[in-house]
């Protein structure tokens, strides 16, 4: 089952640890989006470039990989604080479905070569060309089928009405849009 992440720690390392590597002003909106408790997204400058990249210029359902890094709470405390996204992976597929549920081989190879040490698969992206961003039952299958960590990220981007949203986890609870957090460049 290629979709399976098997060398993952689903619990991630501690949040202090990515916090400390932020540059102070970033890292204070951080610790502000974290602090009511609920989990927070950062996406990284590169990804989202690349991400609306790959799925502006088609009216057809496109998408991919997202990779990076979950951090926890804390060390003794395993609810899911902050995922990092830092890369994009584009699948070469015009259709979310195929993209979703059969995810060509090849993105997959891709997706593992660019994996740096300590990351993993942290969720995927796909499209909706003008019918709106939003998790369709088909997305909620996938989600919890090939998705279900606490950190699994699901990102819906319309590039046509330019919406996006977020969902996070095996059941896909929606994420509030101020709790993603664009990266510095
Ligand atoms: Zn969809």
């Amino acid at each position: 089952m290629r979709w399976r992440d098997e060398a993952v720690d689903p619990a991630g390392a501690g949040v202090s640890s990515y916090l400390a590597r932020l540059e102070a002003a970033f890292a204070a909106q951080v610790q502000s989006a974290l602090d009511d408790g609920l989990p927070v997204v950062v996406l990284a400058a590169e990804a989202r470039a690349l991400a609306e990249r790959h799925v502006a210029p088609s009216r057809l359902e496109r998408g991919g990989l997202l990779l990076g890094e979950p951090f926890r709470r804390a060390a003794d405390d395993s609810a899911i604080a902050l995922v990092h996204v830092r890369a994009a992976v584009p699948s070469d597929a015009d259709d979310a479905t195929a993209i979703s549920l059969r995810m060509e081989a090849d993105v997959w190879s891709r997706a593992r070569e660019v994996l740096r040490t300590g990351e993993v698969v942290v969720g995927w992206f796909h499209s909706h060309p003008g019918i709106g961003a939003f998790f369709s039952e088909t997305d909620r299958r996938t989600q919890a089928a090939f998705f279900r960590h606490p950190f699994s990220a699901g990102w819906v981007i319309d590039p046509l009405r330019q919406e996006e949203a977020w969902f996070l986890g095996a059941d896909a609870a929606a994420l509030a849009a101020q709790r993603v957090l664009d990266a510095p460049a």
